[in-house]
């Protein structure tokens, strides 16, 4: 099951009918759970829910102390390529730039990953914009299996991709996905740890 599966459950769902029956009792049963649903989490969104902002401000320092500990891991970013279909109008790369668009080749990226590790830096973030068709998965896992001989971890931050694609990144080595998806009416910042999976 993808993710695009599961989100794909909500496009019919009656999100205005479903907040207008949160109530504060609702959102003080899903900050106490250890594990929240799906629907927990959507009544955290509900209006009901702005009264514990400073109640989930509290938890989700809690849980991030209790998973992370007092540490900050510094990562540096490898942009291989800056192709782009989209057009979000507050970023560089979007294609309506008339900008100088450049991929680099497994053998470019060798260079940057080595000049990269010699300032001992050991968490890299793999980014790319949105052409699967200028950077597929094939070009994506050589990627990550190359730069894996350099780094301790390599998270990425492309594009969506189905699951057989995610798994292929994963066993090239990819430990880390940042995914962000922005609309003008909400924006979701999805951070999925796939270590593991
Ligand atoms: S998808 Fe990413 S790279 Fe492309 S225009 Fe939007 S923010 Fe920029």
């Amino acid at each position: 099951m993808s993710f695009y599966h599961e989100i794909k459950k909500y496009a019919h769902f009656d999100f205005q009918s479903f907040f207008a029956g949160v109530t504060t009792d609702r959102v003080e049963a899903a900050l106490a759970k250890e594990k929240l649903s799906e629907q927990d989490f959507l009544a955290l969104l509900s209006p009901a829910a702005s009264g514990s902002l400073e109640q989930m401000a509290a938890k989700a320092h809690q849980l991030t102390r209790q998973y992370f500990g007092h540490t900050i891991q510094l990562f540096i970013p490898l942009y291989i390529s800056n192709f782009c279909a989209n057009l979000c109008v507050y970023c560089g790369f979007h294609r309506g730039n008339a900008i100088s668009r450049k991929k680099l080749s497994l053998a470019e990226i060798e260079v940057e990953a080595k000049a990269i590790a010699a300032t001992g830096m050991r968490h890299l973030l793999l980014l790319t914009g949105e052409a699967p068709g200028v950077t597929p998965i094939d070009y994506l896992e050589d990627a990550v299996w190359l730069l894996k001989k350099y780094f301790a971890s390599v998270s990425i931050e492309i594009f969506p991709l189905d699951e057989d694609d995610y798994h292929r990144l994963r066993l090239a080595g990819a430990d880390g996905l940042t995914l962000y998806q922005e609309v003008s009416w909400l924006i979701l910042n999805i951070v999925y740890s796939i270590t593991g999976t």
